[in-house]
């Protein structure tokens, strides 16, 4: 008897392969038929499996993320609420698609020197979070058709952060840092295209808004051979950071120049605190300092972080999980080693670290450049104790070559 296909009734001849099994043979139209059936099915089990997310407090968020961060509460907070409301609007759009009131995206800026935690911020939230996150640098990012990366890349790294889980990919977080030095160019004259500044604002307004992007996979550059995955930046939250360096100068004359209303309206700005000129950011000096309307526009939230004083950086040093000195205590530990500390010493770092004005960044570079020598010498000696002195880190210190700190 001729052989067909058990599932179809094709003959041999009809087909180009016909497997044989036991009691039964199968077709090549029917394999490629049960192989999407049973992608399908995968694909739906998948989704019913997905985690429900966790809502977790604005507060809870706070208080996870002052185990890292020393100070910036006004940041802080900013981003516990705007977290905890992605969240919310992600649950309405799973739940209650059909809402007629539609909870929006809403975008967040920070505004902050360098150093302060803007992208340690990001970073330790990223870690509570049950959804993908990413960090991408602004400063890559260059028109279509120039040198650097098109702007859809950011979205290469979300993806990769959710191991091209599409679905997953579509409802996350990404952090772009210094988003100030795409900022126009105002001195820059028509002739020489801005190929970094505003035409990637402009590039990036759609992605920030929610539409279908076309990602290349793999970042960088798109080109016509490569296969796109298609993403949704609808449900996905932006933050956005930049040490908007001289963007108190607009502060200043803004404030200065104030119509009279503004003196009536808020009373405290007699007192205005001319060391954190940054805590009065607004949408306006971001306007003059080079982002367009239409961007600031699609980034509503708008924070500042402060400057670190003495205080905070002393702190930084000791308080937090994973402190730089609790670093160094670990290191001695797994040499059996204890390792202290004076409070001169800290001192001394502290004052280094603001010298260098590079905010907490110095902090590390300057422990470095003190403790290579004795990191260096204990392996191989027989040493039960080791106290960090304030004479010990001036010595070492001076002897640093520091010039490329940072
Ligand atoms: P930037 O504001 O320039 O993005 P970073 O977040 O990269 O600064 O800070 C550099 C490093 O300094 C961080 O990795 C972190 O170790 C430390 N740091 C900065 N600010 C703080 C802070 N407020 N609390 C604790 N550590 C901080």
């Amino acid at each position: 008897m001729a052989q067909t296909c058990s599932f179809c009734g094709r003959s041999k001849d009809e087909v180009d392969i016909l497997i044989s099994g036991l009691n039964a043979d199968i077709c090549n139209h029917c394999i490629d038929q049960s192989y999407e059936i049973v992608k399908e099915e995968y694909k739906s089990r998948a989704k019913a499996n997905q985690p429900e997310l966790t809502l977790l407090k604005p507060l809870e968020i706070k208080q996870f993320l002052d185990q890292y961060v020393i100070g910036q509460d006004e940041a802080k907070k900013t981003l516990s609420v705007a977290v905890y409301n992605h969240y919310k609007r992600l649950m309405q759009k799973e739940n209650n698609p059909k809402e007629e009131v539609i909870i929006e995206k809403s975008n967040i800026m920070l505004v902050g020197h360098t150093g302060t935690g803007k992208t340690y911020l990001a970073k330790s939230l990223a870690k509570i979070l049950d959804v993908p996150f990413s960090i991408v640098d602004a400063t890559v990012l260059t028109q279509a058709g120039y040198v650097g990366e098109d702007v859809e890349s950011i979205l290469s790294r979300l993806l990769q952060a959710a191991d091209y889980d599409v679905a997953a990919a579509e409802r996350g977080i990404i952090y772009i840092d210094e988003i100030d030095k795409i900022a126009r160019k105002s001195d820059n004259p028509s002739i020489t295209r801005d190929v970094s500044g505003e035409g990637v604002q402009q590039a990036m307004l759609k992605l920030l808004e929610g539409t279908v992007v076309n990602v290349p996979p793999q970042g960088g550059r798109k080109h016509p051979d490569q296969k796109m995955i298609q993403v949704n930046t609808d449900n996905i939250l932006f933050i956005c950071g930049g040490a908007f360096s001289g963007i108190e100068q607009h502060i200043a004359s803004r404030m200065n120049t104030q119509p009279l209303g503004f003196v009536g309206k808020n009373k405290q700005v007699k007192s205005i605190d001319k060391n954190n000129l940054l805590r009065y950011v607004s949408a306006q000096d971001i306007r003059t300092f080079g982002l367009i309307p239409e961007l600031i526009g699609r980034l509503p939230v708008l924070s500042y972080l402060d400057p670190l004083n003495g205080e905070a950086l002393k702190n930084i040093l000791i308080k937090p999980k994973n402190a730089l000195t609790k670093q160094y205590t670990k290191l001695f530990e797994m040499e059996d080693i204890k390792f202290s500390v004076d409070e001169e010493a800290l001192d001394y770092i502290v004052e280094k670290a603001l010298e260098y004005e590079l905010g907490a960044r110095g902090l590390r570079s300057i422990c470095e450049a003190i403790m290579i020598d004795i990191m260096f010498d204990v392996p191989s000696q027989e040493v039960d104790e080791f106290t960090l002195t304030k004479e010990y880190a001036q010595e070492k210190f001076e002897k640093a070559n520091l010039v490329n700190i940072g």
